[in-house]
């Protein structure tokens, strides 16, 4: 990790010379990348690319946010869509899909572009960024007139990219909503751009007589940083709870050790693990995915081995907008016997 330029440490590498400049790539298995980037946005902010370790063909930071020829590859199943975004889209940028929560997508853009990421299609460089000033007021007439929804899920692309001040508002604006009871900001920017984490984002994000937290994206212990740490703490020390969303990546986290390595460290850090995610069906992310069976023989280690506090619930995402469900092993059998985390059955606690 020596080599690495010093630009790589103050700016976000947003292109394949930008990678190759920083010595993150090489030129040679540069080539072919061009067409990768036509499709596809990158960044890699100083955060992660000071991790990356380039002589490291597994590094899992390296996997996660720089782009290789695989993302080329269809496999069947793919789609621009997979969660279905569209389907329920009421008003521009805003899903509604359960009746007491929508999701509200404030802007396309992102810190980081993950090569696995589930609306790739959406977010980058190649969209309008932000929601416009039409769309937003009507996203926030729709969630005003309807007095089922209890939360709001402010997402994107990434929502903590948003100015201080514009969250802010568009916090406030939320928070005169009376059946709105919770705001939840999905994010990645503590992790991977740990310093927009700032007091006064903190105070923009605190709304009076509302719940507030964040949902941390987090893949692996080490992108958790000291720097990442601070951040962590800055919001939580300012009242805002955090749970965390892991996406099961096969080469980045899909090793009972890894898994429960960032488990035990977000819960060392105060946060709750809420969500695995079981990889979307995103185009060009096959080299990514594994077996349902192979994640939930994961979380039966996990379930054997770690605190009860530090257990995620592995979800998929039906394809097509259907639903998320819980895709836990099962430990209760049809006849009624019970399944120990090492396998072995036992009796029926009904029936003894
Ligand atoms: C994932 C998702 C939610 C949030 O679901 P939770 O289980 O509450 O975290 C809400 N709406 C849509 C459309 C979603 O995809
Ligand atoms: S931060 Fe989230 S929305 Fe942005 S590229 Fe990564 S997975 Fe996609």
């Amino acid at each position: 990790m020596t080599d690495i330029s010093a630009h790589t440490r103050t700016r976000t590498l947003k292109s394949v010379d930008d990678l190759i400049a920083a010595g993150l790539l090489s030129a040679v298995p540069a080539a072919g990348l061009d067409a990768v980037a036509d499709r596809y946005a990158i960044a890699v902010t100083p955060a992660m690319a000071v991790l990356i370790d380039p002589t490291d063909t597994s590094d899992p930071i390296a996997r996660q946010f720089l782009p290789t020829v695989a993302e080329l590859a269809a496999t069947p199943g793919e789609t621009s869509d997979p969660i279905g975004d569209a389907k329920h889209e009421k008003v521009p940028g805003l899903v509604h899909r359960y009746p007491d929560r929508v999701l509200l997508k404030l802007t396309h853009a992102c810190p980081v572009y993950c090569r696995f990421c589930f609306r790739r299609e959406m977010v980058g460089p190649g969209g309008a960024q932000m929601l416009d000033t039409p769309s937003l007021a009507a996203a926030l007439a729709y969630i005003a007139a309807d007095p089922a929804i209890f939360e709001v899920i402010l997402t994107g692309g990434d929502p903590l990219m948003l100015a201080p001040r514009r969250i802010a508002e568009i916090s406030q604006a939320l928070a005169a909503i009376p059946h709105v009871q919770v705001l939840r900001w999905h994010s990645r920017v503590p992790v991977v751009a740990p310093e927009r984490i700032t007091p006064a984002l903190v105070d923009a994000l605190r709304v009076e007589g509302k719940a507030v937290f964040v949902g941390l994206h987090t893949n692996h212990a080490r992108e958790l940083t000291p720097a990442a740490r601070v951040a962590i703490a800055r919001l939580i020390d300012g009242g805002i709870p955090l749970l965390s969303q892991t996406v099961l990546l096969a080469g980045v986290n899909d090793t009972a050790e890894v898994m429960a390595e960032l488990m035990r460290t977000l819960v060392s850090l105060r946060i709750k693990p809420y969500y695995l995610h079981h990889m979307d069906q995103a185009p060009g992310t096959g080299h990514f995915r594994t077996t349902i069976a192979a994640g939930q023989e994961l979380m039966r280690v996990l379930r054997g081995t770690l605190s009860g506090l530090a257990q995620p619930v592995y979800v998929l995402d039906i394809a097509g907008g259907v639903a998320k469900v819980p895709i836990l092993p099962n430990y209760l059998e049809p006849d009624g016997q019970v399944r120990a985390p090492d396998g072995t059955l036992y009796p029926d606690p009904e029936r003894g």
